[in-house]
């Protein structure tokens, strides 16, 4: 591999040296030939129609991320490169496995920028978040790109065979879930780092898109699932494979390893793969249904899904299900019993693919914005696929009847909070019921037509984004052309 990637860089080098060499151009001894395409292989797990995408955005951060699981198979040991373009004098890091409910240990054992030492200060006591600065150049001015270069270690808090009921992140069983086992950059908001602690109830990963390329090395039986999509495997002599992966824009670079047989189905223009144990096929077999059907009601109704695949995986999460890009976990559970819940679960997964993946908002401060949504782009669904009937039914069982609860158990409150201002029952009450009975009645005031008009244009104009309530609010009025301030105040204030 390193032979062929040593002559492929020669060649291009010739190349390149022959082609900027202009008077054997310009004496037509050469044929002047293209730019070779730095994106080429992020653009791969996007679908032709968007594989431009990448320059509509302003420059993104780039991830080089080499890892792989030690003998025990309780250490991830990695070295990765992130590319900062226009970087400010700091940048700060989130070491997301370091959270107590995702129960890792992530380490950041070397740090070079611009191949300058630098320190990694932590920014609270876990090491949830560090800080590094970056240094200025000889002339005392900031670098226009930040080249970092980490060596990092991660212990994860399980291992194998250790079946859990709820593993998030680690090992359950024979399944490796790591959603953020990487440094990952951290979003400023309003001139600030967001690096606060979410409560265990709310989503974890909070990020800006960026391009990504993965080189991960585990035991040969396990496949891997992950965002973006997997260019090249690779069989080592000592019974691991690399497995390398790759795409961009994503939210985050999400990685699932297990024994797992799959399933597909073309859909959206995507390929749609159900992942699962065995034993589980026929609940995979519902999954995939769903989540095709799902995926391509959506991409009709809010606009084009923009990616090749999408991942449903069998996953040691009980009854629930959890969202990253390009990449969907479903609870083992519902793969046994409860297929109809299967079925809303998926349909509100893959709604995350548009509300979380590719429009992002603080799901610590305004976790309604995409949970609401989310939930009722079920609605959506269910009417589209199943018929009005089936959708009402939906609209009472999951919202109504459970408010009302809330309402009568005096759970009843503000939506429009951060996550840590809730427990876990008032968080599903309200950041998901009564945040979606708000989208309901927004759609019941304005009508279907301007309603999906209002949602097309959210999506259109924040695809690769981070919003906030009032760019949604603010799309609404200006698409309706009307006040709606008191369905804000009655349903989120
Ligand atoms: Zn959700």
């Amino acid at each position: 591999m390193a032979q062929h990637l040593r002559l492929f860089i020669i060649i291009v080098f010739i190349l390149t040296k022959l082609c900027s060499s202009s008077p054997l151009v310009e004496l037509g001894l050469v044929t002047p030939t293209a730019t070779p395409d730095p994106f080429a292989h992020y653009r791969v797990a996007l679908q032709p129609k968007f594989r431009d995408d990448i320059e509509s955005l302003p420059p993104l951060p780039r991830y080089h991320i080499t890892v792989q699981l030690d003998e025990r198979q309780s250490r991830l040991n990695g070295v990765t490169r992130i590319t900062i373009p226009s970087p400010d004098s700091e940048i700060v890091l989130r070491l997301y496995p370091n959270l107590s409910h995702y129960n890792g240990s992530m380490n950041i054992s070397r740090a070079n920028i611009n191949q300058i030492p630098v320190t990694v200060n932590p920014l609270d006591a876990d090491s949830t978040a560090v800080r590094l600065m970056i240094p200025p150049q000889a002339d005392g001015s900031l670098s226009d790109m930040a080249v970092v270069d980490l060596t990092f270690s991660l212990d994860l808090g399980h291992v194998p065979d250790s079946k859990g009921s709820y593993t998030l992140f680690g090992w359950d069983g024979a399944t490796l879930s790591l959603p953020g086992f990487y440094p990952t950059l951290a979003v400023r908001q309003a001139g600030e780092w967001v690096i606060e602690q979410p409560p265990s109830h709310g989503d974890v990963l909070f990020n800006e898109v960026a391009l990504y390329q993965l080189d991960i090395t585990l035991p040969q039986e396990l496949i891997v699932v992950a965002s973006g999509v997997t260019v090249n495997l690779i069989n080592n002599s000592n019974q691991t494979r690399t497995w390398q992966i790759t795409g961009g824009p994503l939210r985050d670079m999400t990685v699932v390893a297990g024994p797992f047989q799959a399933l597909s189905e073309t859909g959206a223009g995507a390929t749609i793969t159900s992942y699962y144990l065995p034993g589980n096929e026929s609940g995979a077999r519902d999954a995939l249904a769903h989540a095709t059907a799902a995926l391509r009601l959506y991409s009709d109704r809010y606009g084009p899904y923009p990616y090749t695949e999408l991942d449903i995986v069998d996953a040691p999460l009980n009854m629930y299900g959890m969202e990253y890009t390009g990449l969907v976990m479903i609870g083992e559970d519902l793969y046994r019993n409860q297929r109809e819940f299967l079925r809303f679960l998926v349909a509100h997964e893959v709604a995350h693919q548009w509300w979380y993946a590719i429009v992002g908002n603080n799901p610590y401060q305004h976790p309604w914005l995409d949970e609401g949504l989310t939930e009722y782009s079920a609605f959506d669904y269910y009417r589209g696929v199943y018929g009005q009937p089936r959708a009402e039914a939906l609209l009472t069982g999951h919202w109504y009847i459970p408010f009302d609860q809330a309402m009568q158990g005096g759970i009843d409150g503000r939506v429009d909070r951060p996550a840590r201002e809730f427990d876990s029952t008032s968080y599903q009450l309200l950041v998901y019921a009564k945040s979606a009975l708000f989208f309901n009645a927004l759609r019941i005031e304005l009508g279907d037509e301007t309603y999906q008009q209002i949602i097309q244009t959210y999506y259109a104009e924040n695809r690769y984004q981070i919003v906030t309530p009032k760019h949604f609010l603010a799309i609404a009025e200006r698409v309706s052309g009307q006040d709606l301030n008191h369905l804000a105040e009655k349903w989120l204030r």
